[in-house]
């Protein structure tokens, strides 16, 4: 009963955030990073943020996480890290031998206004980069964007970095993968092994935050997109951006550094999503939808109308991000559910009009609210106001669900009371189908708990 004293009366607020539905920018592009093979993050900043994102990454994945940092002290903060980040660059590549550090910035070296490409190019003429090594950076000031922008600071930095047109165009589709599970990731890539496609996803987060336990410690684990694969996206004949906040910029800037012609969609969780994800794979790879994928597609709208009653309705609070928000808000109407209040960190105009228009019809009386001052703290006072029948986002909406006594679907970053997420992917009618019985069991453990003892029933 931790947030009992939160009010249904809103009061206007200006410059005050209460339970922001975001978490801060470097924690994104270190997750990022980490999705390339042979690649160690560097947090340019104090001790303090970097052991906040290593732990955010390691409660939600229950994974060690390895990132450097260049641990500024008093004279950094007022002088600049330009020496600590030099001197940081030469001890990593002794210590550590990674292939690339990935630097990103953090509030108080953008602060101070460090100069990333002069401090690099200094470390390059001090001889202080192995030949055939890399160091690449982005900027992650966090009082600017959420984790989603760092993330897709990290991912554009990739292309920058890396991607190289050569004459010969190969018959490769790029798939930029947003912030998703790696399970997701799994399933998006499983999906286009069986077309057939030859495909290059980056980041790829599969075998680095889904690794088995072998006893023997890698500093970087076998998954992670090849710095090879990373440099021959260039090449490749098309790319599909899979969340347009996460993936719009990098794949811009593939189009005008190498000239691979793009399309972005947003991530495919549902069915109409993974439908788009298939047609477009389809087109683009110029490869026909196997029966297996309709199979795949069946089974999961066959779940669907089985258990149409116990969707049909039921209305719906969620929060997170925006490239998760869109098409699961997408899922839930599929499913004729009612997403009556829905809650992004993440500024955007996208958020705004994609809602728009999946709502404007179907549940016109929805709210949805994008950008810093959007805060769980409001959504709850929404609940309050016209209560919901289910809560879908992150662990911190515990409380709101305990609080209210609703069903409760953990789902997002970060999620660190319960295992799994990162195994049962969401993406793909694979992941639709995880998701739709998540959801229906969430129901129906909620009509057993409650209904009057009568009405209890063996059958449901
Ligand atoms: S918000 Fe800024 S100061 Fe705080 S942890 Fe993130 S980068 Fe560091």
């Amino acid at each position: 009963m931790l947030l009992r004293h939160t009010t249904a009366k809103e009061i206007e607020r200006k410059a005050l955030t209460i339970n922001p539905a975001k978490t801060c920018q470097p924690v994104g592009a270190m997750y990022a990073a980490l999705g390339l093979h042979g690649c160690l993050p560097h947090s340019h900043g104090s001790q303090g943020c970097c052991s906040y994102h290593r732990s955010a990454l390691t409660r939600h994945f229950k994974e060690p996480v390895m990132a450097s940092t260049s641990s500024f002290s008093e004279g950094s903060s007022v002088f600049g890290g330009s020496s600590n980040l030099v001197s940081a660059i030469d001890t990593i590549f002794s210590v550590y031998n990674p292939d690339v550090v990935a630097v990103h910035t953090t509030c108080l070296s953008e602060t101070i206004g460090d100069d990333m490409t002069q401090i690099i190019s200094k470390a390059n003429e001090e001889g202080k980069i192995p030949e055939g090594k890399r160091v690449i950076y982005c900027n992650t000031p966090s009082y600017v964007g959420t984790h989603v922008t760092g993330y897709a600071n990290q991912v554009t930095s990739f292309v920058k970095s890396f991607s190289t047109a050569t004459p010969k165009k190969k018959n490769v589709v790029n798939l930029v993968a947003g912030w998703m599970e790696p399970s997701d990731m799994r399933e998006i890539k499983r999906i286009a092994s069986v077309m057939e496609a030859r495909t290059i996803m980056f980041p790829d987060m599969t075998g680095v935050f889904d690794a088995p336990l072998t006893g023997t410690f890698k500093m970087y684990p076998d998954g992670g997109t090849t710095i090879p694969d990373m440099i021959a996206t260039g090449d490749s004949k098309f790319t599909i951006g899979l969340g347009p906040y996460c993936t719009e910029d990098a794949c811009v800037k593939l189009e005008n550094k190498c000239k691979v012609k793009f399309e972005v969609l947003e991530i495919p969780i549902g069915l109409k999503a993974t439908d788009r994800y298939i047609t477009a794979l389809s087109r683009h790879a110029n490869l026909p939808v196997p029966d297996a994928l309709t199979e795949e597609r069946g089974k999961l709208i066959d779940l669907i109308a089985d258990n149409s009653k116990y969707f049909w309705g039921k209305r719906v609070a969620l929060f997170g991000d925006p490239d998760t928000l869109i098409p699961l808000t997408e899922f839930l109407l599929t499913l004729d559910m009612k997403p009556v209040y829905i809650v992004t960190g993440t500024p955007g105009k996208h958020f705004d009009e994609a809602m728009k228009d999946l709502l404007k019809d179907k549940v016109p009386e929805a709210k949805f609210k994008s950008g810093e001052c959007a805060d769980t703290f409001q959504l709850h006072q929404w609940i309050k106001q016209e209560g919901v029948d289910m809560l879908i986002g992150n662990t911190y909406g515990k409380y709101i669900a305990r609080d209210e006594d609703i069903p409760f679907i953990r789902l997002g970053f970060p999620v660190v009371d319960r295992a799994g997420n990162n195994f049962f992917p969401t993406t793909g009618y694979v992941g639709a189908t995880n998701l739709a019985i998540k959801i229906l069991t969430a129901i129906l453990d909620h009509i057993d708990r409650t209904c009057p003892e009568e009405k209890v029933e063996f059958q449901m």
